[in-house]
């Protein structure tokens, strides 16, 4: 049973929407666009292993996607796949990398080989083993019953080629994404003693729902760009550019002539993935590109937005 979708993650979109409101040539495009394709490779690789694990059987095992806890200590962990079953939890760790990997025993490296260059990355095996430790000492806290807590690196390329010195201890904890069944299936005739119920179970999968957390990051914090250096106005949904202009109630883009009516809602959907929802009317008249007082009222009002504080100093809240 899927408990927590996956769901396309709010980093993503944080980074899409800089990319879109910021200068062809900011020096900071380049790292941002790196960043982004990192996390969209990393989110095309969540994608593979939930088509996998939509073939399970659902009412065996309950299903969590990008769940990210805060353990007691105010640390946050995320967890790729959190499968819990009624014998045992096992947390997945997902890796989508091109080229050939290797886990080296005697300095624990992790080492990928591309055209002849070799990168090292941190070591998903230690990654998961920490992520064990933190699942471990959440549950405690919750007071819930301690189950084996087992784990997976799961490569979702096929054509990644994976090696591993001898030594290696944890190597039988590593796999391709596809062969993931006869893994579960190994874990079925390791583990006989039923710890949990269907229904604790249940209860157990709404308690981690309701401690998760999802990443939210002052995306112009983290890489230092001021807000004036963000490009103002309407952008136009047929072909990205900014602005399009307010005629006769509705939004039109001098490039394509496209016209919209309702231009303004993704254009605000980006206000708040970069300022946060709260927005006052100058900020919102500004962000628009409006030159009239009584258009930014009538376009606040039409979004029926909460608003807070007394006349001239009211925040509105972005949905
Ligand atoms: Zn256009």
């Amino acid at each position: 049973m899927i408990i927590k979708p996956l769901e396309k993650p709010l980093t993503i979109s944080k980074l899409e929407t800089l990319l879109r409101r910021i200068d062809k040539n900011h020096p900071k495009r380049p790292q941002i666009e790196q960043d982004l394709a990192k996390r969209l490779a990393g989110y095309k690789g969540e994608q593979s292993m939930e088509y996998h694990l939509s073939f399970l059987d659902e009412r065996k095992y309950y299903i969590l996607h990008a769940l990210r806890l805060q353990s007691s200590s105010n640390y946050c962990f995320q967890m790729d796949v959190l499968i819990l079953t009624s014998t045992y939890f096992l947390i997945i760790e997902i890796k989508n990398i091109i080229g050939q990997v290797t886990f080296e025993n005697h300095f624990a490296q992790f080492i990928r080989t591309l055209n002849g260059i070799e990168e090292g990355f941190y070591n998903p095996l230690d990654q998961v083993k920490k992520q064990n430790l933190r699942l471990y000492s959440f549950i405690e806290s919750q007071k819930i019953k301690r189950p084996p807590i087992k784990s997976l690196v799961c490569f979702t390329n096929p054509q990644t080629i994976i090696r591993s010195d001898s030594r290696v201890k944890d190597s039988q904890s590593v796999l391709h994404a596809h062969n993931i069944f006869s893994k579960l299936e190994d874990f079925e005739h390791q583990t006989d003693t039923s710890i949990f119920t269907e229904n604790e179970l249940l209860k157990i999968s709404r308690k981690l729902l309701k401690k998760h957390c999802e990443e939210d990051i002052n995306i112009l914090h983290r890489y230092g760009i001021r807000p004036e250096e963000i490009i103002k106005g309407v952008a136009c949904p047929s072909c990205s550019y900014i602005p399009m202009n307010r005629k006769s109630g509705s939004w039109l883009c001098k490039v394509c002539n496209f016209k919209s009516k309702d231009g303004h809602i993704s254009t605000l959907e980006d206000y708040r993935l970069l300022f946060g929802t709260n927005i006052t009317h100058l900020e919102l008249k500004e962000f628009l590109g409006l030159d009239s007082d009584s258009t930014t009222s009538k376009i606040i009002y039409s979004l029926g937005l909460k608003h807070c504080g007394s006349k001239y100093r009211r925040i509105y809240k972005l949905k």
